[in-house]
């Protein structure tokens, strides 16, 4: 089969899940670099990062909490950190400038882009066009790769349309298809492939799908040339009913459906050239 490389993302955390819903959510930075390391050496090349109060488990967009994620991380496994600019927009009613600001101080190698507005949840998610293009005008200058978030297909034309065209940033991109949040496109194997029918080319791309689908919608992403994203930020179940005792648990359970498949996994400096990210550190 193919020489391809399959890059796997955790999101072990998330801004919406809770201890509520599962005991096993790594909360404090001590939990959340054993879990990032532990998801490493299962075979994760990317680390998306949303930053929790260590006392509460809530939310928070404390920079000191997302830096000491960062430099432990990094003090421990060589790997992607991509930190979110989205998750405090909804839980905690962020402004734009305040979602920018621990990408702004630790400079990632990546960082989230959302690529449109709407309804997530109950609540709106704003991404109006201002917004995208002052982001990606910010990350080109402070050298952060985005990863667009594509919720649905009108998605993918903001991007060409605010980013591409008036040349902020040039192709290839890498974009995020994310399917199953109430508000975006439902997680369907036909709606997967509708979107990647409408990404630009040349570009890279992971699924990042909700619940239940995340497996078996990543590895449909993985068949057709796509990279996958797992984690407890979408999904708390290792399988129907079992909660993930961990997300490196996630991350195993991918790398061996993606090795049965014939396929090899991406390490991080693979990544990084996949994705055309230097290596800053
Ligand atoms: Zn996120």
């Amino acid at each position: 089969m193919s020489e391809r490389k399959v890059i796997i993302t955790v999101a072990p955390t998330g801004s919406l899940i809770t201890r509520k819903e599962t005991p096993y959510l790594p909360i404090t930075p001590e939990e959340v670099i054993a879990e990032a390391c532990r998801s490493v050496d299962e075979g994760a090349a990317i680390i998306h990062l949303h930053a929790r109060d260590p006392n509460t488990g809530l939310p928070t967009n404390d920079v000191k909490v997302y830096r000491d994620y960062v430099e432990g991380i990094r003090a421990e496994r060589d790997v992607i950190l991509q930190l979110t600019t989205g998750g405090g927009a909804v839980t905690l009613g962020l402004s734009p400038e305040e979602r920018l600001i621990a990408v702004k101080e630790l400079r990632p190698e990546m960082a989230s882009l959302n690529a449109g507005s709407m309804n997530f949840g109950r609540k709106v998610f704003a991404n109006p066009p201002d917004v995208i293009e002052s982001y990606a005008r910010l990350m080109k200058e402070w050298k952060v790769v985005p990863e667009f978030e594509i919720y649905d297909v009108s998605m993918i034309n903001n991007v060409l349309e605010w980013v591409v065209k008036p040349r902020i940033m040039e192709l290839p991109l890498e974009f995020g298809l994310v399917l199953g949040v109430m508000g975006g496109i439902p997680a369907t194997p036909k709606n997967l492939l509708f979107l990647t029918e409408n990404l630009p080319k040349p570009c890279t791309w992971q699924v990042i799908a909700i619940g239940r689908h995340q497996i078996p919608l990543g590895i449909v992403g993985v068949i057709s040339g796509g990279n996958m994203r797992v984690g407890m930020e979408d999904n708390i179940y290792v399988k129907r009913g079992v909660l993930a005792r961990s997300n490196a648990e996630l991350v195993a359970k991918a790398v061996k459906i993606v090795r049965e498949l014939g396929l090899e996994i991406a390490s991080p400096d693979e990544a990084r050239e996949i994705l055309n990210i230097p290596k800053k550190v």
